[in-house]
This record gives structure tokens, sequence and C-alpha cells, in this order.
């Protein structure tokens, strides 16, 4: 696989650039190697700068369910464009995304949109402190919740690729009110709950992506729904990553929970920078110009931005592709199983939805420290190996793979070749590494 134009513009990137990227899971660091620069996209197919082709399983961490430039999509952006990019007074688009969006999650009245799940987050977060009026979180290990001090702390994905323990630069009086709990441990929530009364909120992802796909039981999920809304404690279910991933609407339906505050961002915005927070009435009217906390946006509810979400959303909801993931995504868990069990390699592979991965660990994963025990090394002959073959993938054994509607046949079939000669490549790199100790 020829990489030289990647090569010479990662080369010039780093001189303006930090590390030639602007998010660090794209400079590739956990996978060594050139980090591949990006031509255009189409459909289900990605072409990097050196016309290296290969079928898009990372679709930009998740908002390109519908895969690249859906025709629906492109128009209706096309049609934005042409009315202005932004106004500094609201539109129609936003009060129309708003409705979208609450239709389809039962505890949501009021939605607030801002231009990432990293604002969401944190913006959710002050609301939940400024209606309790209590001042502590409580967060998982492993889950990733956006990049502000608050929750900096135990972060997956970048920070998990990096074995950062939380990130210089954050002061310790921005964390020490964050608590931390294991994920599908409910007595690590408790222990929280009954030591310390000045707990506003516990945030979680509905389904763990950024530590990997983790799962939560289903004891785990309903009792924490239990006793939170026992304690008038408030759950925010951060749904960046899952909502509208797995049915249209939320993770926490499928699960049998209702969040207090519920977190958006990757997909409603259909690739453009779209976040959103949103909880009922009682809770939103606190923030402002309705109540006193303070939350902006010069470009929030962008009218470009809202015009993807819902043209994105309005074919999602026409194509209802979620059987059809399940579908995709247990048959390339199947492929998995089978050529890791052929070449004699441990793996565990987690899927929820559209979201998959698998883990080269003999041990079931259930929170971050069993996702930890994962052979990186392994994963990273099988990525480079799967990058041969036509199939991109997140350059990190602790990003969830994505799939799109796109998908279609022949995409299957490359991904199951690329699959097999990955997994091969996999078993004769550890016997060579054996062979050498
Ligand atoms: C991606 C993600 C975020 C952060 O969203 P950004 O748009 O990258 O700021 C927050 N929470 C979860 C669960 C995510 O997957």
């Amino acid at each position: 696989m020829l990489l030289e134009k990647s090569k010479e513009l990662f080369k010039k990137g780093e001189k303006n650039l930090v590390g030639a990227v602007n998010s660090p899971v794209r400079a590739f660091k956990s996978v060594g190697g050139v980090p591949i620069f990006i031509d255009h996209a189409k459909g289900s197919k990605i072409v990097d700068v050196d016309g290296n082709k290969y079928v898009d399983l990372v679709l930009s961490y998740g908002p390109m369910i519908l895969g690249h430039r859906h025709t629906k999509v492109e128009l209706a952006i096309k049609k934005a464009l042409k009315k202005g990019y932004t106004f500094g007074a609201s539109t129609s688009a936003e009060i129309k995304l708003a409705k979208m969006v609450c239709d389809v999650f039962p505890g949501m009245d009021k939605v607030r949109f801002v231009n990432s799940g990293t604002e969401a987050v944190l913006s959710a977060i002050r609301l939940g402190r400024a209606f309790t009026g209590k001042n502590k979180i409580v967060k998982f290990a492993g889950c990733y919740h956006g990049h502000s001090d608050a929750l900096l702390v135990a972060a997956g994905s970048g920070l998990a690729t990096l074995s950062l323990p939380g990130s210089k630069g954050v002061p310790d009086e921005a964390v020490k009110n964050t608590l931390i709990a294991e994920y599908n441990n409910l007595e690590s929530v408790k222990n929280h709950l009954d030591k310390d009364d000045d707990i506003a909120a516990v945030i979680i992802e509905p389904v763990a992506g950024n530590m990997g796909v983790v799962k939560p039981s289903p004891e785990f999920i309903l009792e924490l729904r239990n006793i939170t809304r026992e304690k008038g404690v408030l759950l925010i279910i951060d749904e960046v990553m899952t909502g509208f991933r797995s049915k249209f609407g939320g993770a926490q339906e499928l699960l049998g929970v209702e969040a207090d505050i519920t977190c958006l961002g990757k997909v409603i915005g259909g690739g453009f920078p779209v976040g959103a927070y949103g909880a009922r009435n009682e809770i939103m009217e606190m923030v402002a110009p309705l109540g006193d906390v303070y939350q902006a946006g010069t470009l929030s509810g962008n009218p470009i931005a809202m015009a993807c979400g819902i043209a994105t959303l309005k074919e999602l909801k026409k194509q209802d592709p979620y059987k059809f993931f399940d579908k995709k995504a247990i048959k390339i868990k199947e492929m998995l199983m089978k050529s890791a069990e052929a070449n004699g390699i441990e793996l565990q592979v987690n899927h929820f939805g559209s979201m998959i991965n698998p883990f080269f660990t003999s041990e079931k994963v259930t929170d971050f420290k069993s996702a930890l025990k994962s052979d990186t090394e392994s994963f990273k002959t099988f990525f480079w190996n799967m990058m041969e073959n036509g199939v991109f993938l997140p350059p990190s054994q602790f990003e969830a793979w994505f799939l799109s509607s796109a998908i279609k046949k022949e995409d299957m079939k490359t991904i199951k070749a690329a699959i097999e000669i990955s997994m091969a490549k996999v078993a004769s790199s550890k016997i060579q590494s054996t062979n050498n100790k």
C-alpha cells in the first residue's frame, strides 16, 4: 500500500499543526506508521490522497451513519448554503430539528443545540449542578464525555490509547468534584451515593463506546436508574455516540431507562458540528434566557448544520436501517470469531447495533479494566493488514467500529477477506515474536 502523499502531507502538516492533526487519535500514534490523509469519500467508501480506497468503518467516529454524501443530505446542505451561513438570529430549521429530537426522547421536552459533544456534556453538568444545588458528579472509568476539565479523569478514547491518566493542565480543583465508579459495578456507585450527599449527577455512556464497545448488564443500568432516583441524584445519559445509532432515538429506550438529562452529538449533525442537551421542562427552563444557568454560542444552531442534521434524521427515519445494522454487525462478529478461532487467537467481540469492536483478549470485556487487558500489539498488526486489504478502521483498540447504511454486499466481502488475511497475519506475527524471545 502506497502512502507517499500522506507521508508528505504529514511532514508538511507538522510545521503548523500540532502533530499534523486537530484531534489526537487521527495521528495513528497507537498503531504507528503514517496517518492517512483523506481526499474524498462517497457512500460506504473513503479514498486517501494516494488513491487507496477503503470501506469506511470509522465514519468520522460515528456521524456518517448514512455513509458519505447521501444525495438528499447533500441537496439539503446546498439549499441552505444559498441562504447564508450564519445570522446570529434564529431560523425555522432549529425548531424543526428540536422537534425531531424531542419527539423521540420520551424524557425530553426541550433541547439546546451547541457545537460539539464536549460542549453538550459540560453544559449538562452545569445544569445538573444548578438544578440540584450540589457539586459532585460520578463518572465511570473508561467512559469518555469530551475534553472539558472536570471530565478528564479516567476517560477512555484518545486517553486510553495514549495511556494517559488524565491530562496536564487540569488543576486538582477542577477534578476534585469528580468521583469515579466502575462500569457494570453497581456497588461502586452505591459507595459514592451512600457516603456523599453533595452529588448532583451520575453521568454514563448507556453503551460505552470509548473503551471499545462495552454493554451494560440489564440489572446494572436499571438499578442505576433506581438508586439515582431514590437519592435525588440526576442521571445524565451521554448519547453523543449512541443517539440514533441503534434505534431512531436513544439507546436508553432500548435499555429501558430514562435520563434526567440527555446529551447528543455526532449523528444529529450528520457530519456538521452539532451537539445538544435536553431534558424535561422543569430542568431546561433553568437555562438562559429562561433561567440563570448561562450557556451560549455564536454558531450554535448554525443553519447549514441544522439542515444537514434534519436531512440526515429524515432519511434515517425513512430507511430504518436498524435491523440491517444488527444483521451486518452479527455477520462481522461471526467473521471475526471464526477467523480468530481458525488462527488460534483469543478474541472477544462486543457489539451493540451498529457499533462493534474486537478485543484481543481471552477474558470477557465488561469494564475499563478488562478492556485494558487487550493485546494492543496484535491490534496494531491487525489494523495495518485491514488497511492494506481495503478496510479503514479506527486506529486504536479502544475505539468502536461503525456501520453505515451504505454498506453493500461487496463491502461485506471486502471486510471478510480482509479479516481472514489480517487474523492470519496476527497469528504469524505472534509466533515470530515468541521465537524472538
Ligand atoms: C465523541 C463523544 C463525546 C465528545 O464529542 P465531541 O463532539 O468530540 O466533542 C462525548 N461523549 C461521547 C459518549 C462521545 O462518544
